[in-house]
């Protein structure tokens, strides 16, 4: 059990300092225009700041002191060795700052504080941690030639990266990105999300004081449309990684091919299948199908939202997926001991119960949950039965917690299912029998499939989606793939 009470983070919030300036050149600063906007905790509907909303003259500023940082090569230039240093007491400040960075999060973004301390925080301190840990232990290649030439191959950090991520794992996505470029040399200019950027400024801040000169990494806040786009057309940006919806990742690709072509790399949206065969340990599977769900509100990419059952065992499935549905404390994100909290905004929580009823109005049955109080963000864990792999429910990313449930006859019915989907983004495999379980896995479309479990992801594992969800991966030694330029150097001896 945990010691926090929600008194604790009641008058921990009460007294909690908010940053609302962008961060640019190691100074918080207004907007040239001085605009800013509202952000709103989306349990209370109350105001937390204005933040500063940045413009495209901002975005510029951010950008010229990222690439003259690069070029004078203050952090770029330094030893591998020191990077590491500057990367790992970072990741020891976040640890320190662990409950305001929880805070910060949960009042941005609705999620369960424990989750935010446990999950979000630590998480984002480990992929520091990790990449750090990784820089000095990477070596070049020299090619085979013949005996009177050399060559070498070397990765060199790509320059000005831009990063431009989501508001469901604020910290945790940005330190994915954070983490593998800078440890890499590159200077960042970061967009957070317009709903979540208050863990993205006290990072900044943080690594500052970690001695990240400043220059290195700037964060840019402010509206999607006007910040990102003006990060997307910019012409100074080396390349952009992305994680968001697939909407926004295709105009991103088209602002490249407008400006630079920088390479864009879109981590995306999911419609994940997580397969359930009659011969599984059903109380694992289910006590993990709720949480590949309802985990996070189901704001999750990789969430499981399409539970794919074997006929035989559908009706005992769905009967305990209910039971552990309805055991779930949604509630309050203040409250330790609260699963599910509110969704981001009141505009993503209507579009959520808007799939809800479109699925209802078209046939499907309602296990349990469903709209819940619509005054409130919050939806209850939602389960669909009757649903058919044609309804937008089946085929669409609701990103809430609501998962659509549908039978299969054998095998190939599963496969056939679980691959029909425009997403690739991960998938799950119930079942004991060990050959099915290597057959399956090597036909499903997806980047990570996970057998017997469910969502599986460590910092070492390579992370993206085939298909729509995206290309190039996030964590593991992979990621530097895309911070990194591979460069050839020949030299004609004698
Ligand atoms: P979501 O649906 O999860 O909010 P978005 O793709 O809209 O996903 O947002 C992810 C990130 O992309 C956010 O930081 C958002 O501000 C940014 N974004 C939104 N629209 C654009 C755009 N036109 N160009 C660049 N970035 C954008």
């Amino acid at each position: 059990m945990s010691s926090y009470t929600k008194q604790y983070w009641l008058e921990k919030n009460a007294n909690l300092e908010i940053e609302s300036r962008a961060f640019i050149a190691g100074k918080f600063v207004d907007a040239l225009n001085s605009e800013t906007y509202a952000v709103v905790n989306p349990a209370t509907k109350e105001q937390i700041a204005n933040v500063v909303a940045c413009t495209e003259q901002d975005v510029d500023t951010a950008v010229k002191h990222a690439r003259d940082s690069f070029e004078q090569g203050i952090w770029a230039n330094q030893s591998p060795s020191d990077r590491k240093a500057v990367m790992k007491r970072l990741a020891e400040l976040i640890r320190e700052h662990q409950e305001e960075l929880a805070l910060l999060e949960s009042i941005n973004v609705g999620k369960p504080i424990m989750d935010a301390m446990n999950v979000d925080i630590l998480g984002a301190a480990a992929c520091f941690d990790w990449y750090a840990e990784a820089i000095d232990k990477i070596y070049g290649e020299v090619a085979p030639t013949d005996g009177l030439n050399i060559a070498t191959i070397t990765k060199e950090p790509v320059g000005v990266v831009g990063a431009i991520v989501p508001w469901n794992f604020p910290l945790d996505l940005a330190a994915w990105k954070l983490a593998p470029a800078l440890i890499s040399g590159n200077s960042v200019v970061l967009k957070p999300a317009e709903q979540s950027p208050h863990t993205a400024l006290r990072i900044a801040a943080l690594a500052k004081e970690a001695g990240l000169p400043d220059g290195v990494l700037s964060v840019v806040t402010g509206h999607g449309h006007i910040v990102g786009k003006a990060m997307g057309l910019h012409n100074d940006i080396d390349c952009i990684t992305f994680t968001g919806s697939t909407p926004t990742a295709k105009l991103l690709m088209g602002y490249s091919a407008e400006s630079n072509m920088k390479p864009v790399w879109p981590e995306t949206g999911g419609k994940s299948p997580n397969l359930i065969f009659g011969d599984c340990e059903l109380d694992n599977a289910v006590e993990h199908a709720a949480m590949g769900i309802f985990f996070n509100q189901g704001e999750v990419c990789s969430a499981n939202s399409r539970i794919l059952v074997e006929c035989s065992i559908k009706d005992a499935f769905i009967q305990k997926l209910k039971v552990k549905a309805e055991s779930m404390v949604v509630g309050d994100p203040m409250d330790p001991d609260t699963q599910v909290g509110a969704l981001i905004d009141s505009n993503h929580a209507a579009k959520v119960r808007t799939y809800i009823q479109e699925a209802l109005d078209e046939g499907a049955i309602l296990v349990t949950g469903g709209l819940g109080d619509c005054t409130t963000n919050s939806v209850p864990p939602t389960i669909l039965d009757n649903v058919t792999p044609e309804m937008n429910i089946a085929r669409e990313e609701v990103f809430g917690p609501v998962v659509v449930i549908m039978p299969f006859d054998d095998q190939e019915d599963a496969i056939r299912l679980a691959n029909d989907s425009i997403y690739g983004l991960a998938a799950s495999v119930w079942t004991t029998n060990l050959n099915r379980a290597h057959l399956v896995s090597k036909r499903l479309k997806a980047g990570t499939v996970s057998v017997n479990t469910m969502d599986a992801l460590d910092m070492s594992t390579p992370f993206g989606g085939y298909k729509q969800s995206g290309f190039g991966r996030d964590l593991s030694l992979h990621a530097f793939d895309k911070f990194t330029q591979l460069k050839t150097t020949w030299i004609k001896l004698g």
